[in-house]
């Protein structure tokens, strides 16, 4: 006889994804960078920070344009890699060399409390600790995930919030 389960659903968890665009009109795309984040499937946006405008960090080429997104998502983190990748590809996205200046970065910070330690997925991302330009908009939305001793860490590394 078959018995008819319900699949349970999948729980929603936040997650923190960094932007970041240094080509073309930076700004332009990660403001539109977050709202396709916003569209992506089982993926609610919560909370945008301001845009920052940084210089190159161990890279070449014009001013970095940064920010940070927090979402719920049903995504599993897998897929939610897939499909920032998908969006960094639709927008051009071109991997010349690392950290080559880029039109769309798309990293996954934070996966609710996940520690995740695989060929393509490390979360939290291993350098979210050392760069302004990550923990500065991560503070902004969500201060109690970054100390006062982190945020000073990187004080020395110069990064504008635009208005
Ligand atoms: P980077 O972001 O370090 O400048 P890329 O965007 O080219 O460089 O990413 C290189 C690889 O990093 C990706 O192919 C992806 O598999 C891997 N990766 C590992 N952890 C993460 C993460 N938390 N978020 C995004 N990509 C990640
Ligand atoms: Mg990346």
């Amino acid at each position: 006889m078959n018995k008819l389960v319900a699949t349970p659903e999948r729980p929603e968890v936040l997650a923190y994804i960094a932007l970041g665009a240094n080509l073309g009109d930076a700004q332009a795309s990660v403001r539109a960078a977050m709202q396709r984040i916003g569209a992506l499937p089982q993926t609610r946006l919560i909370t945008c920070s301001s845009l920052y405008r940084t210089a190159p960090f161990e890279a070449t080429g014009p001013d970095f344009i940064n920010a940070v997104v927090a979402v719920s998502t049903r995504l599993n983190a897998p897929e939610l890699l897939l499909n920032l990748q998908r969006l960094e590809n639709g927008a051009g996205r071109e991997r010349a060399y690392r950290n080559a200046p880029r039109t769309l970065d798309l990293d996954i910070l934070l996966y609710g409390d996940a520690s995740i330690c695989s060929p393509t997925l490390q979360v939290p991302h291993p350098r979210l600790w050392g760069r302004a330009f990550v923990l500065v908009p991560l503070a902004e939305i969500a201060p109690t995930k970054v100390s006062s001793a982190q945020l000073l860490a990187v004080a020395s590394q110069e990064i504008e919030r635009l208005v």
